[in-house]
């Protein structure tokens, strides 16, 4: 099967037959790894081994390899250390009834880590690698994928500057690795609705800035803000544009959807400062196949609380790659407190869950050719 990338012939086998497999000699004991897939909490437990490939200026990439899994050594001057030069990107491994082992749309997350890496100033990786790191990965730790109900592998590729150097330009050297953790249900007990606070006094992301690139510093900026919104009884924290102060951009780590009660759905258009999710992307896709209105537009918090006091909006979710799909059940801020869809989970929503997690894990048919075969 040939990776769906424009143009491109090369297989799976092919871009994996670039890593050399150097296999641990002391793998977690099978009975402990069942263990550690049966309950595992999210980002807690990773496989026995790493993808990784170095990069330098002068040689590019080089070293193509999987090895045990294990601490970094860091260089203190290391440019990441000081200065925050770092990207990272999430998908997840799926394991289908028949054991085949399958990632949902790996060329879409090579694409936004290009993208990413370049507004980075550091260096692309080719998306043939990307893959094959994640490939190459998967195969080496198959036994660690779960086969439970809605249980995956995630993968975490992420890049460093490594160069030891306190001048301020690009480094010259950096790392590129992928870890693989299994992870369960998201939602241990049913999909639950979360709180969301609208956060006025910090912005994730400004016109130029970096919200469109996947880095940590998006991240670290948003920590604050997410502490603040837990101190007001909430779940995540939702940021308005730095600009005006008055539209809706997203979450610390998920994008944002409005069902209006005529089933049309709105979602924040991507400005520069919004994270282009490869959820987002997809649900508009399966929205539109199912005859929904999608209307991507600069929407104003103003709006959604008068549509949403009015019953002009019906559902609020939010999405992204580790929970899928997240109702939302109350939106508030300094001046309002509002229940939506009496704090349940609307019917479009878990439809739309529903759907998309039925393609990923072979349950309905991948009919927009979204799943990628790596075992
Ligand atoms: C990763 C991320 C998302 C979701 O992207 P997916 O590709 O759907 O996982 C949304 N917003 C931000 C800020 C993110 O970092």
């Amino acid at each position: 099967m040939s990776i769906a990338l424009p143009e491109s012939s090369t297989t799976i086998d092919d871009v994996v037959a670039r890593f050399e497999i150097h296999s641990t000699d002391t793998p977690l004991p099978a009975d402990e790894r069942a263990a550690a897939i049966a309950s595992p909490k999210f980002g807690t437990v990773f496989t026995d081994h790493m993808a990784r490939v170095t990069w330098t200026s002068g040689e590019g990439w080089t070293d193509r390899r999987v090895e045990k899994y294990g601490p970094l050594l860091l260089d203190p001057a290391s440019a990441v250390l000081h200065y925050g030069q770092e990207i990272f990107e999430g998908l997840k491994a799926y394991r289908h009834h028949d054991g085949s082992v399958w990632a949902f749309r790996p060329e879409a997350n090579a694409a936004r880590f290009a993208r990413s890496a370049e507004r980075l100033a550091l260096p692309v990786l080719p998306a043939e690698d990307f893959i094959g790191a994640a490939a190459a990965l998967v195969r080496t730790d198959v036994e660690w994928v779960p086969d439970g109900e809605e249980a995956s592998l995630y993968l975490r590729p992420f890049m460093y500057a490594s160069e030891a150097f306190l001048g301020v330009r690009p480094s010259l050297e950096a790392e590129f690795l992928v870890i693989a953790s299994p992870v369960g249900p998201y939602f241990a007990g049913g999909v639950k609705p979360v709180a969301i606070w609208v956060a006025q006094d910090f912005h994730r992301a400004g016109a130029g800035g970096t919200g469109a690139a996947k880095c940590g510093g998006n991240y670290a900026a948003s920590l604050l803000p997410q502490t603040q919104a837990h101190e007001k009884g909430c779940e995540q924290v939702c940021f308005l544009d730095a600009s005006t102060n008055t539209a809706i951009e997203e979450l610390g780590g998920m994008n944002v959807f409005f069902v209006r009660a005529d089933g049309s759905v709105e979602t924040p258009e991507l400005t520069g400062s919004i994270l282009e999710g490869v959820t987002r992307s997809s649900i508009i896709t399966l929205l539109t196949d199912r005859g929904h209105e999608v209307v991507e537009r600069r929407i104003l918090l103003s709006e959604v609380r008068e549509g949403l006091a009015d019953g002009s909006y019906a559902e609020v979710f939010a999405c992204g790659t580790a929970a899928v799909i997240t109702p939302i059940g109350r939106l508030a801020g300094e001046d309002f407190d509002l229940t939506i869809a009496d704090g349940s989970a609307g019917s479009v929503t878990m439809t739309i869950r529903g759907e998309l997690t039925d393609i990923q894990n072979g349950r309905a048919a991948d009919r927009h050719g979204w799943m990628t075969r790596l075992v």
